[in-house]
């Protein structure tokens, strides 16, 4: 079993959607991403927030086995803090506050045990953190790079720098156009695999996911639901069932790439089905188990 590390935002999200509206609950990108890849993997995290976190509300994380050493909370300090709005279509959503509070001042120290993890996934916070982690890490097997627009429009060279070190970059459809101009994410996806990534993976919300490796294109539907209550961390989620499903096998082939991307896919799609982290924190094992089968057995057919 390999080990991964994390490093990301730790969050309090106030999030609007067609369902409803919840105030200031937790999320942010690595508690997402923990709280996915810890039914596969140990998970180190490392991350801040300020006392106002309800620090109680990780315990479904050291449950599900992640360490919390590289978590620190800032004494007096304000937690990082996102606020989002979402259109009928899930797809879309408007910003409307991002308060970097104590990331402003964050400076990530790894713990001696976190730096020999094998696969470090750099998730959604500054570009800056993520290169700072970069460095102090011993030889990861492999990194993975997750981003978003906040971060493309305000420290693109920056981003530059980890894009050419990433193995596995995560992106989403609207995020390939900014980072290439390109609005066709087959070409778009090639560009960026030309810029350092071996593989890059692009998500395209409830139209599925499409992965480009050296061996070629793979595609894996979006499970279908009936009812999107918040979307809020589905690309987080996706990142920590696909890298927790590559924490599991020895080697990483064409073939554990191709089960990761299914894995990430389901996680994903019971984040959504609830506000916050609320769905990832009552899922079973058995649970994610069903969906993929459902999923292989929706796009099973004769040739
Ligand atoms: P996603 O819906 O996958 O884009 O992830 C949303 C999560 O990312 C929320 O929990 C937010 O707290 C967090 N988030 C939003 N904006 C940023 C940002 N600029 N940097 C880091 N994390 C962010």
């Amino acid at each position: 079993m390999k080990s991964i590390l994390v490093v990301g935002s730790v969050a309090l999200d106030t999030i609007e959607t067609p369902r409803g509206k919840v105030d200031e609950a937790p999320g942010g990108s690595a508690v997402y991403f923990s709280a996915a890849a810890s039914f596969f993997a140990t998970v180190n995290l490392v991350g801040v927030a300020g006392d106002d976190f309800p620090c109680e509300r990780l315990d479904i994380l050291r449950e599900r086995g992640v360490d919390l050493k590289g978590f620190q909370v800032v004494d007096g300090g304000r937690s990082f803090r996102w606020h989002g709005r979402y259109h009928t279509d899930p797809n879309q959503r408007d910003t409307l506050l991002t308060e970097l509070n104590v990331f402003q001042d964050f400076d990530p120290h790894l713990p001696e045990s976190y730096r020999s993890a094998d696969l470090l996934f750099l998730a959604n916070i500054d570009p800056d953190l993520q290169l700072q982690v970069l460095d102090q890490m011993e030889q990861p097997e492999l990194v993975i790079l997750d981003t978003m627009n906040f971060w493309i429009e305000g420290r693109w060279d920056a981003l530059q720098k980890v894009i050419k070190r990433t193995d596995i970059l995560i992106v989403n459809d609207s995020e390939v156009i900014q980072l290439t101009g390109q609005p066709n994410v087959v070409t778009g996806a090639r560009m960026l695999s030309g810029q350092g990534p071996r593989i890059v993976i692009v998500k395209k919300g409830e139209h599925g996911a499409l992965m480009l490796t050296p061996e070629g294109f793979f595609f894996a539907p979006a499970f279908p639901l009936e009812s999107v209550c918040d979307p809020t961390g589905a690309g987080d989620t996706f990142a920590g069932g696909f890298t927790g499903w590559l924490a599991t096998a020895d080697e990483i082939d064409e073939q554990t790439l191709r089960r990761a991307l299914i894995n990430a896919t389901a996680l994903a799609s019971f984040s959504v089905e609830d506000f916050s982290i609320q769905r990832l924190e009552t899922l079973t094992l058995p649970e994610i188990e069903q969906r993929i089968t459902s999923l292989s057995q929706m796009t099973d057919y004769e040739l």
